[in-house]
């Protein structure tokens, strides 16, 4: 198989039916640079979906791929990493999927820490099911399932990630897919968990939440000279509610889950034979 020289070798014959203008075509571009950019070929990766119109990503991206169960996307991308750590292994899902119903895969993948990249497709809102509150809508944001405005407060992701430890925490702008590009090659090449929530508009269900809100509240860390391995600027930063930061606010190395079992160390799982994997597991447990 060539080497990909051009994005649209990351594309099937499908394009995407999202609705004309949605932030998802914007990290569906970036995430195909990024790969591009990384020379990471399309037989060399597998990307999880969560349920959600960002799901629908699996039918638009040249990969292998894995179409989860609502919220489980994360254990799923897991195993895979740990099975096969010569693929890269990303798992694309939405606010809904990934905070809601999965909420605490999010939080045990974190501690857990394997080697896999989560793009949130943020949109603060559900919009496959057609424009229910979301973990991540604001407080009063009024859809069908509050027609009186949420009585909740929203969730932040990004505070949530470098309080549970997350050593790669970043967010990005669907508006901004140059500077998304970024952050997905920076949190593919991070070694454990890396999470890229993503402001992504929805033009179809969510009026408040606009490309032109979002255009007039971003802005990039790298001009506020935030230094991600402050892990309380980081928290400081997650929490500015007036500006809405993008970038990385967090990133340290540490051991990752395949540094917990020395079987890994070696090769791939599944290039092992059963044997060696009898032998290191049992030293593994031995540790
Ligand atoms: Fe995009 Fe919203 Fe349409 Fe879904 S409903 S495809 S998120 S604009």
């Amino acid at each position: 198989m060539p080497a990909p020289h051009v994005i649209q070798d990351y594309e099937t014959s499908q394009f995407p039916t999202w609705c004309p203008g949605c932030g998802n075509f914007g990290i569906w571009t970036a995430l195909k640079q990024a790969l591009l950019e990384l020379n990471i070929e399309p037989h060399k990766t597998v990307i999880v979906f969560g349920i959600g119109c960002s799901g629908n990503e699996s039918n638009f991206v040249k990969a292998y791929g894995f179409h989860g169960l609502h919220g489980r996307a994360l254990p799923v991308a897991e195993g895979v990493a740990l099975a096969n750590s010569g693929l890269t292994t990303i798992v694309v899902g939405g606010d809904g999927d990934g905070y809601g119903e999965g909420m605490a895969h999010f939080i045990h993948t974190i501690r857990a820490n394997p080697n896999i990249t989560y793009i949130v497709h943020d949109n603060q809102v559900y919009s496959l099911t057609k424009g229910q509150t979301s973990p991540t809508s604001e407080h009063g944001f009024k859809t069908p399932s509050t027609p009186f405005g949420n009585p909740d407060s929203p969730v932040n992701p990004i505070t949530l990630a470098i309080t549970a430890g997350a050593g790669f925490v970043a967010r990005g702008f669907a508006g901004d897919a140059g500077h998304l590009t970024g952050l997905i090659k920076a949190a593919i090449q991070h070694r454990g968990f890396s999470l890229v929530d993503v402001f992504q508009p929805c033009v179809t269900f969510n009026g408040t939440n606009t490309f032109k809100w979002f255009y007039g509240k971003v802005v990039k860390l790298e001009t506020l000279k935030h230094d991600p391995s402050n892990r309380d600027a980081a928290w400081k930063q997650a929490q500015n509610t007036d500006k809405l930061p993008i970038g990385i606010f967090y990133q340290k190395d540490g051991p990752t889950l395949a540094d917990e079992f020395p079987v890994l160390a070696k090769e791939p799982l599944v290039d092992q034979s059963p044997t060696t994997r009898k032998i290191g597991g049992l030293l593994g447990k031995m540790g």
